[in-house]
């Protein structure tokens, strides 16, 4: 079993002073793989103070250039061992190694990108008159409580630290209980690259200890945070200490909309493959299939052949397309509402059951599913599943496409195929989401903002929206 039974605290490992070591369990046997330090209240107090430190040492006296050159060197470590990374994350997430490799190959990126957009940002002067002068400069927000889940952990730990330490923050990151050793193995980086201590601390924890001590602690500036809506309201209620920041990312139910005019080849590929990527445990997927009524069975028979083709399997086999949901409680989830989607009458065109035999024995995997006839009043139309379960959900025309792809308490993202440009401009312009994706999905850039409206969060990830979320104005006027 491997060890990383310390916490990376002020630039040293140290052991946990009020947590535990806990094991960690692969999803793809059920068996604990790695033994991991938790940390408890007085660990996330320590890293708080270290991080509150670290403000006023060598990391707050650099200037843009110098954390450029920091997060440069940490993208070149990154990229070094990105093969490693992903391996690690496979094991800790489940995640088919395909796409860990793919993503995690992907992440120095941002680390580069925020380098340079930290050297670039530049105030503002604002005319007044010849006796008084003013200004505007920006300063980081201080110390952010980076809060984790369990689905893409490394990625989302690059989408929040790279703008936050580009911005000058300092951090404590906690990452989620059931996969917390890739963010340990991401201090190690940090260590190498050369940041001064208590810039980046490292503290895997359970959510309401670690997870709760961060988010109300006085001292922390800001919290940024990846999970449930229901967290983030407990987040919220529980953080009356101060008036800190938050920006939260939270849950989606995105629909994925077909229209007769599209290229219905490439418009099934992309929405199988959104319906079952990360086994079903992604914000963005296109969650809700959206198709109109001419194409709509020819839309279910290849969503029907394409499930019979998804190789699901041991995720570190990098043949396997698709791996087991992370833990053993996603599943139970998944499970239930693929009998909820039966009970309500949806029709079953696809899957729908574990996997249980052979090498599968012990893990949490589970056929790709797709459920056709769905209505969008049923709760699996409704609510978020977080597995690989597709449901597909007739339309006629474009307006009822807008009401039904608007009718959800989310807004995090959508997908629209279409030839005709007019309908997409159309219909993009009427969709309450954050990321509209059109003739394309889940494209993601380092530099396209990522977030939600409605009770998808507050704020935005990536792009340069996100490096203002670190940030403060300071307006200054001076008369002569
Ligand atoms: P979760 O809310 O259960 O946990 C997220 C994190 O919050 C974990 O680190 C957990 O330990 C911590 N936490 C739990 N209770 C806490 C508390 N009381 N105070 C502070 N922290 C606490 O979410 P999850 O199950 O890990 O992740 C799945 C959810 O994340 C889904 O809803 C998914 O849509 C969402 N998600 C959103 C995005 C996005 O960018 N919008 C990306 C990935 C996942």
């Amino acid at each position: 079993m491997l060890s990383y039974e310390k916490l990376f605290i002020d630039g040293a490992w140290v052991a946990p002073l009020d947590g535990s070591i806990e094991e960690t369990i692969n999803p793809a046997t059920g068996k604990p793989w790695a033994k991991v330090a938790f940390g408890g209240a007085r660990d996330i107090d320590k890293a708080v103070e270290a991080a509150k430190r670290a403000l006023s040492g060598p990391w707050g006296k650099m200037t843009a250039i110098e954390r450029g050159t920091l997060l440069r060197r940490l993208a070149d470590l990154y990229q070094a061992n990105a093969n490693a990374l992903a391996e690690l994350e496979t094991k800790d997430s489940g995640r088919a190694l395909r796409e860990s490799r793919m993503d995690v190959g992907s992440h120095h990126q941002w680390y580069r990108w925020f380098a340079s957009v930290a050297e670039t940002r530049r105030g503002n002067t604002i005319p007044i008159d010849d006796t008084v002068h003013a200004y505007t400069s920006e300063v980081p927000v201080g110390v952010v409580g980076a809060i984790t889940p369990w689905n893409v952990p490394l990625m989302i730990t690059a989408w929040k630290l790279a703008p936050a330490l580009a911005a000058g923050c300092t951090i404590v990151l906690k990452p989620a209980e059931q996969t917390p050793v890739t963010s340990l193995e991401f201090a190690r980086l940090v260590e190498e690259a050369g940041f001064p201590p208590g810039v980046v601390n490292v503290v895997p924890g359970i959510g309401s200890i670690a997870g709760a001590a961060l988010s109300s602690h006085r001292d922390v500036d800001k919290v940024s945070f990846t999970g449930e809506g229901q967290t983030a309201k407990t987040i919220l209620q529980n953080s009356t200490g101060n008036m800190k920041r938050f920006s939260f990312e939270l849950g989606g139910k995105a629909p994925h909309i077909i229209f007769e005019d599209a290229d219905l080849e490439q418009a099934i590929n992309a929405a199988t493959n959104s319906s079952w990527a990360l086994c079903g445990q992604s914000c963005a997927l296109g969650a809700r299939v959206l198709v109109q009524r001419s194409v709509y069975e020819r839309v279910v028979e290849g969503f029907a052949e394409r499930a019979k083709q998804v190789k699901v399997g041991n995720p570190s086999d990098p043949s396997i397309h698709m791996g087991p949901q992370a833990h053993g409680e996603q599943l139970s989830k998944t499970l239930s509402y693929i009998q909820s989607g039966v009970d309500e009458g949806a029709r079953l065109v696809s899957g729908g059951k574990c996997l249980t035999e052979g090498d599968l024995a012990g893990g949490f995997f589970i056929e790709p599913t797709v459920f056709a006839d769905v209505s969008n009043n049923m709760k699996i139309a409704r609510e978020e599943i977080f597995g690989p379960v597709a449901c597909l959900i007739p339309f006629e025309t474009e307006d009822e496409a807008i009401a039904i792809a608007n009718d959800s308490e989310f807004g995090l993202a959508s997908g629209l195929w279409t030839r005709d440009m007019g309908r997409a401009h159309r219909v993009s312009s009427q969709i309450k989401a954050g990321m509209v994706w059109v003739n394309t999905y889940r494209y993601i850039r380092w530099s396209t903002p990522y977030g939600g409206m409605k009770a998808s969060g507050w704020g935005r990830e990536n792009g340069l929206e996100a490096m203002s979320q670190y940030l403060e104005v300071k307006t200054t006027i001076m008369s002569t």
